[in-house]
């Protein structure tokens, strides 16, 4: 569906792994003063005085979390780093640095690989991080990326999901259920063209749904925003399996109860018209549908005013005392107990939700 325009390709093994990494590293830049040493040594090394360090890492397999069907190169580097960066925000973390591990097969072009590292320094770029490092290696199989982020934050300062409090707000940034309904999208248009490739599918009117799934962004300017607002959360999570299983998350590890609102729920038009489309519910693609990687977060009731009518951040429910349960309020007025749906990788009937 998504043509590569490069038709002209070089085997991995005409560079081989050195020759790779070198050309790898000069699609890269490290620009930021606090990285000592990039590429090109044993390890890399940051400086990161006075501050305390985040690490995480995700790891993301083709067929699994990507379909070189409809992923175009460039966005899955993009995306690979986005997500990455996604967990250093939900910590109330400045992202800094990246170290990119690939396996691809022998087969694989240089020219496929580069796509990847362009889409990779462009998230970079955007996000102010270098990318400092990784490993290269060969798979029989599929493409592996495995990226490891690394942010820092003044020290004590990360938000848990641990420390949410009774009758704080609950807020998410940007809209839900759109990443899946873009996934819905693609995989519809998989199978048209499995029984006809002559068909050049029109996907106008699906451009949003789908950017959202292929080209997501980590909302460190939602972030910067609380910041100017004054507004600290009090619990924060990133939204990468589903509202359901996020909201769960904070509420477990918090320990209290929680009250979300059907009505309240932010939802593009154009995830709404796909639902009607594909027959399925919008409060079930924005509960249960993953990859949104918006923040979910917990926020003292006190700063509502600040929030309100902001049209970045949604108030969806409230945080409710130890023995209550997490509670659905649908548009009906019932209350629905919230069960974890979202994207559960052991799970295989979920699979198609990612
Ligand atoms: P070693 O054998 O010590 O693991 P490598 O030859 O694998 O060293 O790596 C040499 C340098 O290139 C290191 O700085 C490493 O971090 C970097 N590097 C290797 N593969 C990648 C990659 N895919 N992306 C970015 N940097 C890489
Ligand atoms: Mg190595």
């Amino acid at each position: 569906m998504f043509e590569e325009k490069n038709h002209k390709f070089t085997p991995l093994s005409e560079l081989g792994e050195f020759g790779l990494i070198d050309h790898l590293s000069s699609l890269l830049k490290a620009e930021r003063p606090d990285t000592i040493q990039s590429i090109g040594d044993d390890a890399a090394i940051i400086d990161h005085q006075g501050f305390e360090t985040l690490i995480t890492k995700d790891l993301l397999i083709e067929g699994v979390h990507f379909d070189f069907f409809y992923t175009p190169l460039k966005h899955l580097g993009y995306k690979v780093i986005a997500v990455n960066v996604s967990d250093i925000a939900a910590m109330g973390g400045e992202p800094t640095h990246v170290v990119a591990g690939i396996a691809v097969s022998a087969r694989s072009s240089v020219e496929a690989i580069e796509e990847i590292y362009t889409g990779m320094q462009m998230a970079c770029s955007h996000y102010g991080i270098d990318l400092i490092g990784g490993d290269t290696t060969t798979t029989t199989k599929g493409m592996v990326i495995s990226i490891t982020a690394l942010g820092r934050v003044h020290k004590s300062e990360a938000v848990l999901r641990s420390t949410a409090r009774p009758s704080d707000l609950i807020v998410l940034t940007g809209d839900i259920g759109g990443a899946y309904c873009g996934l819905l999208v693609l995989e519809r248009e998989k199978e048209v063209y499995k029984v006809n490739p002559y068909v050049q599918p029109d996907l106008s009117a699906y451009d949003y749904v789908i950017r959202r799934l292929l080209r997501p962004q980590a909302r460190i300017d939602a972030l910067r925003e609380l910041k100017s607002l004054g507004i600290k959360p009090t619990s924060m999570i990133d939204v990468s399996d589903g509202l359901s299983s996020e909201l769960l998350h904070l509420v477990t590890k918090s320990g209290i109860g929680a009250r979300i609102y059907e009505s309240k729920l932010p939802i593009d038009q154009q995830t709404f018209k796909v639902c009607e489309e594909m027959k399925i519910n919008a409060t079930t693609a924005a509960l249960n549908g993953g990859e949104d990687y918006e923040l979910l977060f917990t926020m003292p009731l006190s700063h509502y005013e600040k929030i309100k009518n902001h049209p970045d951040f949604t108030v969806i429910g409230h945080m409710t005392e130890a023995n209550l349960p997490a509670i659905l309020v649908t548009h009906l007025n019932e209350e629905i107990p919230i069960v974890a749906q979202g994207w559960n990788s052991f799970n295989n009937s979920k699979q198609s939700a990612q």
